[in-house]
């Protein structure tokens, strides 16, 4: 069945796991050696690097779990490369090129920067800010609209004040993170508590992985959204930060 995915690519492998991925490219690589046993991971690592190595005539690929929502067009493109690298094999520049426009996506390049961020210098700064307490706006928010229900995580604010990132829910560490332009006085508080009740949603629905893309604000998630009640305000704030 071809589909298409979120990169515009006809294909029709999204069936595939990594592991019948990786067999199937071994055979296309190297069509008269029968492919030696595999393991395949996905590990935190700090950045989106992989790496493959032989051992014993076993496999092993480690992955960035960067990639572990990714395509499997994209899984079949960083195969080729591995592989290729390995076993000294010419691969295709279509595969390197499928490669790096998927890392070049903005949210993968967010997530991964999220992701150095915080497993690079394992830093997560405390809960109060300057102005703001996020464990006490956590709370105050948790009682408010998920009758106190929701299990508090770890809670930061980011080490600069950026606007692109102004908040963010990282389940592998179960930690949301703040952009620090919201301990400012000049900055309303409602935009504070809607991007903070934001990043509480995202605890409370994960996101959903059935079918070929990662859905990360889903229906669920956009119908609680509009229980905020100054929302309209709030995003208009937003744009203007
Ligand atoms: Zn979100």
């Amino acid at each position: 069945m071809a589909v298409l995915d979120p990169m515009g690519l006809q294909t029709g492998l999204f069936f595939e796991s990594a592991m019948e991925i990786y067999a199937r490219v071994f055979r296309e690589l190297k069509p008269r050696t029968s492919a030696p046993e595999m393991q395949i991971e996905f590990c935190k690592f700090a950045n989106a690097d992989s790496f493959i190595r032989l051992d014993n005539g076993r496999l092993h690929v480690r992955m960035s779990d960067l990639l572990e929502g990714a395509p499997a067009p994209v899984l079949e493109a960083l195969a080729y490369i591995l592989l290729g690298k390995l076993y000294r094999k010419e691969v295709p520049r279509l595969y390197s090129h499928r490669y790096k426009q998927y890392l070049n996506r903005r949210d993968v390049r967010r997530q991964a920067h999220l992701i150095r961020q915080l497993r690079g210098r394992k830093f997560i700064s405390g809960p109060r800010g300057e102005y703001h307490d996020l464990e006490e706006l956590f709370e105050r928010l948790n009682g408010q609209y998920f009758g106190g229900m929701l299990g508090r995580p770890q809670l930061g604010w980011s080490r600069q004040p950026s606007r692109s990132m102004l908040g963010h829910f990282d389940p592998s560490h179960n930690a949301i993170i703040i952009s620090r332009i919201f301990d400012r006085p000049a900055v309303p508080a409602l935009a504070l508590e809607y991007v903070m009740f934001h990043e509480m949603l995202h605890l409370r629905y994960p996101v959903d992985h059935a079918g070929a893309r990662r859905r990360v604000h889903t229906k669920e998630f956009r119908e609680a959204e509009k229980q905020f009640p100054r929302l309209k305000e709030a995003k208009e704030i937003l744009k203007r930060l």
